[in-house]
C-alpha cells in the first residue's frame, strides 16, 4: 500500500530501528515508546486489522504470536510482557496495518479498578 506507514518501513522508505526481519515478518522499536521496551511486530503483508484476517492468515498470525516471546526475551523481558492489538477505530488503532505491540518494563496493570 503506497501511503501506509508500516509498508513504507517494510520497503525501507522510512527508517526504523529493526529488531527482527524475515520473509514474512518485521519488528522494530516504536517511535513513541510507552514503556522501557515497546516493539511493534508486523506482517510484511499489508493487512489492515484483525477484522480483515481470515482462515488464509492462520499460519501468519500464529507465527506472529509465537514470535512475541522470543522478541520480548531478547529485549530482557524475562519476567513477562504485554501484547496489545488495537483493531479498527473502535479499538483505537491509528496505523491501519495489523501490528502487535510488545510492551514491557515497569508497567502498571492495564486496567485499574478503584
Ligand atoms: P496503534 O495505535 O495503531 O495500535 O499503534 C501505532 C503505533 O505505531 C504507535 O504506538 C506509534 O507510536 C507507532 N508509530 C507510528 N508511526 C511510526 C513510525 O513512523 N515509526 C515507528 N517506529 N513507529 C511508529
Ligand atoms: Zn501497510
Amino acid at each position: 500500500m503506497d501511503n501506509c506507514i508500516f509498508c513504507k518501513i517494510v520497503r525501507g522508505d522510512i527508517p526504523s530501528r529493526k529488531v527482527y526481519d524475515d520473509g514474512d515478518l518485521l519488528a522494530f522499536h516504536d517511535i513513541h515508546p510507552v514503556a522501557q521496551v515497546h516493539i511493534i511486530l508486523i506482517p510484511k503483508l499489508h493487512l489492515v486489522s484483525l477484522m480483515d484476517a481470515d482462515d488464509s492468515h492462520t499460519a501468519l498470525l500464529g507465527k506472529m504470536l509465537l514470535l512475541t516471546s522470543k522478541l520480548a526475551k531478547e529485549q530482557g523481558l524475562n519476567n513477562g510482557f504485554r501484547t496489545v492489538i488495537n483493531t479498527g477505530k473502535g479499538g483505537g488503532q491509528e496505523v491501519l496495518h495489523l501490528h502487535i505491540h510488545i510492551i514491557g518494563g515497569n508497567i502498571p496493570p492495564m486496567v485499574r479498578r478503584d
